[in-house]
């Protein structure tokens, strides 16, 4: 099979060009400007921006937390990312503490497979340390999975100590390994929380101020002296305050390998969103919370100069009724996340492109090529070149979109960007050659996506 998507605009990381594209099976075989090849069919670009499919390096599917289950599943949450120009997913397989991190893969896998709408892959959370666990990482490296997390919050569930963190850094460095984290000081929260709580402090604000900025600085500057001392490259999940990027921002200019993500949430949302009558402020529970109006700019900033290289979504999503509910009471019961997986491109696209804080390419580079060099995918995914998989979004930046629960994918009762209006749609979406998004509708098929072996760290 033989497609042509001709009279587009071809944008990549680095390169803005007029193109006509052929992509036979699965693959990219020639990009050319006036192609004369012979195709099966054909899609008229004009006036349209072609770009690599979107990688979402964060997201959580099909998820036990705090004694309930993610809204989205692999299915439901995999068919909104496409709707939303994501072709790629890499997704936590979180270790159950006394069992190995290959259960905890055969787990997630036996979640997803067979039930995905794109690709997808998976990182390895570890919970639970010790020297067998520590003997797994250069195996789990070698099957595809070069990428490890590890918590400083969630005290008594997820959090490990700095001995861990130094001896998972110490290990994935010397196996092509990269270490994420999640950093928060637990520790800290930990105490704040309890203090609001016995105050009568329950409020889903108090989500916010019981997990301070000065918690996440702490934890990432920890974090980052620990990485240095032990040599291994590090990569900063969901940063979401100035002061912390600081921190990373020194790091890079001192020559280390230190990497960090921020998601749409911090960049377009602030801390007011918690006073939302009615136990709407539950919608925003998520961690690190959301923070006070201006930190924003910060990291539009940081965006712009490249001290942050990747947006990713930390799509979590539980519904407001009966699971958020849970914390109707007493905030620590409310679950952590937010949908996003659908909106993550969008917005970025509206908020950075149209705006003029962030370039076209610049804006490619966050939501594809980056996360594909950084985890191991690139260049099968993440650019447009010959030889390169057909993830292709033919993306219209002129068309209107408002955000609304009631007509997303994303099987969840409420939207976080409800309202949300802007410029710039997905209109079709390719993945591995596949037109699985037209026009707003999921033409493809469940079980196309396909489990996607990485390469270790550092090969591109
Ligand atoms: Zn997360």
């Amino acid at each position: 099979m033989r497609t042509l998507i001709k009279n587009g605009t071809v944008v990549t990381a680095s390169d803005t060009y007029r193109a006509d594209i052929l992509i036979e099976d699965e693959k990219i075989v020639s990009i050319e400007l006036e192609s004369m090849a012979a195709y099966d069919q054909v899609y008229d670009a004009f006036g349209k921006l072609i770009f690599p499919g979107a990688i979402d390096v964060h997201t959580h599917l099909d998820m036990p937390f705090g004694g309930t289950v993610t809204a989205d599943d692999f299915t439901t949450g995999t068919t909104a990312a496409a709707a939303g120009g994501t072709t790629c997913i890499i997704d936590y397989a979180l270790q159950t503490p006394g069992k190995s991190l290959e259960e905890a893969l055969q787990a997630w896998h036996a979640r997803a497979d067979g039930k995905c709408a794109i690709d997808y892959g998976f990182h390895v959370a570890v919970t639970d340390l010790n020297d067998t666990i520590l003997e797994e990482i250069p195996d789990l490296v070698e099957k595809g999975y070069p990428s490890f997390k590890v918590f400083m919050a969630y005290k008594g569930v997820f959090q490990v100590d700095d001995a861990t963190l130094l001896r998972v850094l110490q290990q994935a460095g010397v196996s092509g390994g990269l270490v994420l984290v999640h950093a928060e000081n637990g520790d800290v929260i930990d105490v704040l929380t309890r203090e609001m709580l016995a105050e009568g402090k329950t409020e889903p604000i108090y989500h916010a101020l019981s997990r301070p900025p000065q918690a996440e600085e702490e934890a990432v500057n920890r974090f980052i002296t620990i990485a240095e001392l032990s040599g291994a490259p590090a990569y900063i999940v969901h940063l979401s305050d100035a002061g912390a990027l600081g921190r990373v921002a020194e790091a890079r200019l001192r020559g280390h390998k230190i990497f960090a993500e921020t998601c749409p949430q911090y960049l377009l949302l602030s801390i007011d969103r918690y006073y939302e009558p009615d136990f709407g402020g539950a919608k925003y529970v998520m961690s690190p919370p959301l923070r006070e109006e201006g930190n924003e700019e910060f990291l539009w900033d940081g965006l712009a100069s490249g001290n942050l290289q990747v947006v990713a979504s930390d799509h979590c999503s539980f519904n407001m009724k009966e699971q958020k509910e849970l914390g109707l009471h007493d905030f620590t019961k409310i679950p952590n996340g937010a949908p996003g997986v659908e909106t993550r491109v969008q917005l970025l696209y509206a908020g950075g492109v149209n705006s003029g804080r962030i370039t076209q390419n610049q804006f490619v580079d966050l939501v594809s090529t980056a996360p594909a060099r950084l985890f191991g995918l690139y260049p099968q995914k993440g650019t447009i070149a010959v030889g390169s998989d057909a993830d292709l979004v033919i993306f219209n930046p002129d068309a209107p979109f408002t955000v609304s629960q009631g007509t997303q994918f994303q099987n969840v009762d409420y939207n976080p960007y409800e309202g949300f209006q802007g410029h710039g749609v997905p209109e079709k979406v390719f993945s591995r050659g596949e037109l699985v998004i037209n026009n707003g509708k999921y033409v493809g098929k469940i079980g196309h996506g396909k489990f996607q072996k990485r390469s270790p760290f550092g090969q591109f």
